[in-house]
């Protein structure tokens, strides 16, 4: 029997155990070795996102092809490659798909049901797994703790490349949770001159230790000035938001320079009402030609290229591995990934 861990309803977490799949076709059987748990699960947890029940949640899984359809072409695959899961949810048909913009397929399913699962959702936290090859992404040198941030870097990976950061750029990421330091390490990798700004000094620390030049803390500095000090009165080519609060747009904006971006990296909850103004000049926005820059999940390109840099070290993902648990303690394994000490919290079906 196979292993996997059921949402039942808000707050309630179990293991429970299906029939081991068998693959035919051109799907691939993957055992799935661990698989992170994230924000999105976190809220589906605690009743902030409305799944129905039951439902078995997670998306950045990672495991070992186990068995091999006798139509998969073995020139690309073999059991025993280690694979991140990603792209699951995307159509493949639609003109965004077919475009190369998975990332924001017309019929994206937020909720898929994977065949070898009794219930619906991502199935990540699921032990045996089947997939299409294009599904699956080859990782190398690296534990499978670490791959598991292969999904969370595609999406920062599609982030920094829709916002095209160039060498010398000054880039101010607001926000250092995990997907505000994983930025800080790509611009920082792409040439650009990085500054953090949080009130979390632990955070920022781990920030500037990992990229960072410069950190700002909103609540003691005066942050429109702190850019215009270290950036030489030209304030910032890129500016990530990457925390969910409304009223950090209007910081985001006051540190944008002319011809700049403001790349929207997260959701904002709660969600602005009809009344939502940001004290944006649009006149500003005409004359400066300041460009506002959304971006959300990530394409096959933005995992091959999150899988080589994770495989390669060229991304440090060591201190956002917070803890890991067996299956059997899945609740603690979610009460301990609500703790805001935490970065990511591990379901490690090795253990
Ligand atoms: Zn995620
Ligand atoms: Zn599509």
């Amino acid at each position: 029997m196979a292993k996997m861990v059921v949402m039942h309803k808000v707050h309630e977490v179990s293991m429970e155990t299906y029939e081991r799949p068998t693959v035919s076709g051109d799907k691939l059987l993957v055992r799935v070795s661990c698989c992170a748990i994230c924000t999105w699960d976190q809220r589906a947890y605690v009743g902030e996102n409305k799944v129905e029940f039951p439902f078995v949640g997670g998306h950045e899984n990672v495991g070992v092809i186990e068995a091999i359809g006798p139509d998969v072409d073995t020139r690309m695959w073999s059991v025993g490659d280690r694979v991140a899961i990603g792209v699951t949810a995307s159509c493949e048909d639609c003109y965004f798909c077919r475009t190369g913009h998975e990332e924001c397929c017309e019929h994206f399913v937020h909720t898929p049901k994977n065949e070898a699962l009794p219930y619906i959702g991502n199935g990540g936290f699921a032990e045996y797994v089947i997939i299409p090859t294009r599904c699956a992404f080859k990782y190398y040198n690296v534990s499978p703790h670490e791959a598991a941030l292969i999904e969370p870097i595609s999406c920062v990976t599609h982030s920094v490349t829709s916002a095209e950061v160039h060498l010398g750029d000054y880039v101010l990421v607001i926000g250092c949770g995990i997907m505000g330091q994983l930025h800080v390490q790509i611009a920082h990798a792409r040439g650009a001159c990085v500054i953090v700004s949080d009130t979390n000094h632990a955070r920022t620390d781990i920030a500037l230790q990992h990229g960072a030049s410069y950190a700002i803390d909103p609540s003691q500095d005066d942050l429109p000035a702190r850019i215009l000090e270290i950036t030489h009165g030209r304030k910032c080519q890129e500016v990530f938001d990457t925390t969910p609060f409304p009223s950090v747009l209007d910081d985001a904006y006051s540190a944008v320079s002319n011809a700049g971006k403001v790349i929207l990296y997260s959701s904002i909850h709660p969600r602005p009402g009809e009344s939502g103004k940001y004290g944006i000049d649009p006149n500003w926005m005409h004359h400066e030609s300041i460009h506002t820059v959304g971006t959300a999940n990530s394409n096959t390109e933005d995992f091959e290229r999150a899988a080589a840099m994770v495989s390669e070290g060229i991304v440090d993902v060591k201190p956002f591995v917070s803890a890991a648990y067996p299956p059997e303690e899945c609740a603690e394994a979610f009460e301990e990934a609500l703790k805001p000490t935490t970065f990511r919290v591990l379901i490690d079906f090795d253990m």
